[in-house]
Formats: C-alpha cells, structure tokens, sequence
C-alpha cells in the first residue's frame, strides 16, 4: 500500500473566505501515484473547514450570509469563548461547515458526484493555516 502526506498552507487576507482546493488536491494525487484508494483533506485548525460542494459564488455568498446569521462575528462581547479573543463565531462556523473530507479514489482521479469540489472554508483568517491531505491506496 502506497501512503502519501501533504499539508497545503493558506493565509487568507480576510477574515472570512471560501476557497477551491481541489486543484491543489489533484496535483497531491499525482504526486502520490496512488490509482485506487482513498483520500482524507481536513483543516488542522479550529476556526476553519474543509467541505465538498458547488464551485458557484452565489451559494458561497449564501454560505456566508446564513453562517453570520448562524453566528455572528458582532458584538464578540456575545460570547463566553471571547476573552482575550475574538473569534467564538469562527469556531461556530467550522462546526457547522466541517472538518473534513473523504473523497475516493477510482482509476487515478477523484471519485466525484456531479459538480462536487473539495473547498477549504475560513473563518478567522489573516494568519497561516494548514490543511492536511492524507492518501491512501495502491
Ligand atoms: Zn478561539
């Protein structure tokens, strides 16, 4: 069995945003040579996601409205979490949105349904934050 580990590191100029990493996942594929197996992408923070969806900008817009009105970022004085910082919505919203995905692999490529795509999701940015793709297979 082939095993393969990669982080992919991201630092979002806002604090919020959705991201396509399903280019960056492909070429970890390649690199890996792995033609049948399964792989793992997940945030390894707290205050983002990773999640599979639609690449449309209009159901990214909703994402973010529906998530601040889920939790929003003001006042931060709302939370118990916001002593010291400032960030218990961004904690909300990676629970709702997720830590990971499993996506299998079929014939060297991403197994993928109809207009699925693997995005990373944050919610408190403006630092470097990694992503872990882990692969499995032969
Ligand atoms: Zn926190």
């Amino acid at each position: 069995m082939k095993s393969y580990r990669k982080e992919l590191w991201f630092e979002v100029p806002t604090r919020r945003a959705f991201i396509n990493i399903t280019p960056k996942v492909e070429e970890c594929l390649a690199d890996s040579g792995v033609k049948e197996g399964l792989v793992l992408v997940n945030a390894m923070h707290i205050t983002a996601s990773v999640f599979i969806n639609d690449d449309e900008s209009g159901l990214h817009h909703d994402y973010d409205a529906w998530l601040e009105k889920l939790a929003p970022h003001e006042p931060v004085s709302q939370y118990r979490h916001n002593v010291g910082e400032d960030n218990a919505d961004a904690h909300m919203k990676r629970q709702v949105m997720g830590r990971e995905v499993v996506v299998a692999i079929t014939d060297g490529r991403l197994d993928f349904g109809t207009w699925e795509r693997i995005f990373y999701g944050e919610f408190d940015g403006r630092r470097r934050k990694r992503v872990l793709v882990k692969i499995i297979g032969e």
